[in-house]
């Protein structure tokens, strides 16, 4: 594979191989939500490896968040309400996502995240019900399916028109955008059938449906309150307010149909379960600060130029500069570090220019400059560091256009040959916030008993949108309410 692969690890890589199988597999199916025949360009069996490819990407840009017991309930849940879909075709995997962010989202192949910033947003069981049939929905009628193509197909065009391998903006613009493919944008209507859906799953598999419609209130609610960034998947969705009116009249509705009777909320089953949850960012995992970038686990540091943009994704920290015309690419890679720069130099169209041996800060490491030939003829400078540190081998990529390399070297010089060992013991035992879920002594108003906590930027009102409470409302005794410690 090419270089530019390897480097970006881009869900285009995934798109130039399904290329053919798009193609050749496309036909008509039953639509397991409808039970209608309709025609789609992505066979079942075209859903499920793309499902999966893309899956992997998603995995190494978030990682799964590591607490089994969280991962188990919430597949748990999430096969009760799948049972009563019709969706046969997908095994299903439900997983929960290692980001703050509050989001939900589900890929072809029968794929379903949320994440850790959702769930601490959640008040109970049926909620978290309402948000998986939520997104089953999407799978289940296809739309994931078919907004997939239709990315991909813009894409594509993309691609075959060799615009990518013009210029180095192109690439950046690939890293930027790559994940937004997987951050599908669904229609309105398909918003709408998947809560109509939702309901449905949740209903049947004896939850309170309407209780999905509180969630929405949070979102609004978040919305309104500002310098909360909202996903896609809430920016894209209905309007909060409609959504609500339509979700509790639809869960009535099936309620009826059933035959009455109360579905399940499970507060205190749910709220005792995500006591503990990593709050917001974890800083565990690596956070820039006063310029420069630490990383107190793997106990690395290494300075941040001057406003280029930072991602810390899963493996891998990238830094894009403020004209978007230079990128550097931080991962790490196996064996030593003559092993890894070898690997890399074998790559197809791959030119060393000139390779050394340094010693960076203490740590043997390998100096590799290179020219990566693009598919359409144009060619990238690459200055690459392959450091060896406590048995893992760090590995930098600059690179930019040749015309515009030379401004960039020094830059590059400087972040990669200043990686050091991270000693300050106050960042080394640097903790992340906790969610703190704790039973009211007594009865009381809201803002009486939480503790508002200034570091976490969380004030008295931010914790009511947290509990899905107001701040002069009266909580019993015996409540589950959550603070952040
Ligand atoms: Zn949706």
């Amino acid at each position: 594979m090419r270089f530019i692969w390897k480097i970006l690890n881009s869900p285009l890589l995934v798109i130039l191989f399904l290329w053919p199988v798009i193609l050749d597999l496309s036909g008509c199916e039953t639509n397991p939500a409808t039970g209608e025949d309709e025609f789609l360009l992505l066979s079942s069996e075209d859903q499920r490896q793309l499902g999966a490819m893309a899956d992997a990407q998603v995995l190494s840009e978030f990682g799964v968040y590591e607490d089994p017991a969280i991962q188990a309930w919430v597949e748990e849940i999430g096969r009760k309400v799948l049972a009563h879909s019709n969706d046969n075709r997908f095994d299903y995997t439900f997983r929960v996502l290692d980001s703050e962010v509050i989001n939900a989202f589900a890929l072809p192949g029968g794929y379903i995240y949320v994440t850790r910033g959702l769930l601490a947003y959640l008040q109970n069981d049926a909620q978290l019900a309402m948000v998986l049939g939520h997104e089953i929905g999407h799978v289940a009628a296809n739309h994931s399916a078919k907004q997939y193509t239709n990315s991909i197909f813009a894409n594509i065009g993309l691609a075959i028109g060799g615009a990518l391998f013009e210029d180095v903006r192109p690439f950046l613009g690939a890293a930027q955008t790559g994940l937004q493919l997987l951050f599908l944008s669904y229609t309105r209507a398909n918003e709408t059938q998947s809560d109509t859906l939702g309901v449905k799953y949740a209903t049947l598999a004896g939850y309170e449906a309407a209780e999905g419609a509180e969630f929405f209130v949070t979102l609004q609610r978040l919305q309104e309150q500002a310098g909360v960034a909202i996903p896609t998947w809430t920016s894209t969705h209905p309007d909060p307010v409609d959504r609500e009116e339509k979700i509790i009249q639809k869960a009535e509705e099936w309620k009826i149909a059933l035959g009455g009777g109360l579905g399940g909320v499970n507060p205190e089953i749910y709220l005792p379960r995500i006591n503990n949850i990593v709050f917001g960012q974890n800083p565990r995992n690596g956070f820039v600060q006063n310029g420069t970038f630490y990383h107190p686990d793997l106990q690395f540091q290494f300075p941040v130029p001057s406003e280029w943009q930072v991602g810390n994704f899963a493996t891998r920290v990238q830094m894009i500069s403020p004209q978007e015309d230079a990128v550097t690419i931080f991962t790490t890679a196996p064996g030593s570090s003559p092993a890894a720069a070898d690997a890399f130099r074998s790559g197809e169209g791959i030119q060393t220019l000139e390779q050394t041996s340094r010693t960076i800060n203490g740590f043997p490491a390998i100096r590799l400059r290179t020219n990566v030939q693009g598919q359409g003829g144009g060619t990238l400078v690459v200055l690459s560091y392959f450091i060896e540190k406590d048995q893992n081998v760090y590995v930098f990529h600059g690179y930019s256009d040749p015309s515009r390399f030379g401004s960039y070297f020094n830059t590059f010089e400087d972040v990669f040959t200043n990686f050091s060992a991270l000693t300050n013991p106050s960042i080394l035992s640097v903790q992340p916030f906790r969610l703190d879920v704790f039973q009211t002594i007594q009865s009381g108003i809201f803002n009486s008993l939480v503790l508002p906590n200034a570091s976490a930027g969380m004030d008295v009102q931010s914790l009511a949108i947290l509990n899905q409470k107001e701040i002069d409302q009266h909580v019993g005794q015996g409540t589950y309410l959550k603070q952040v410690d």
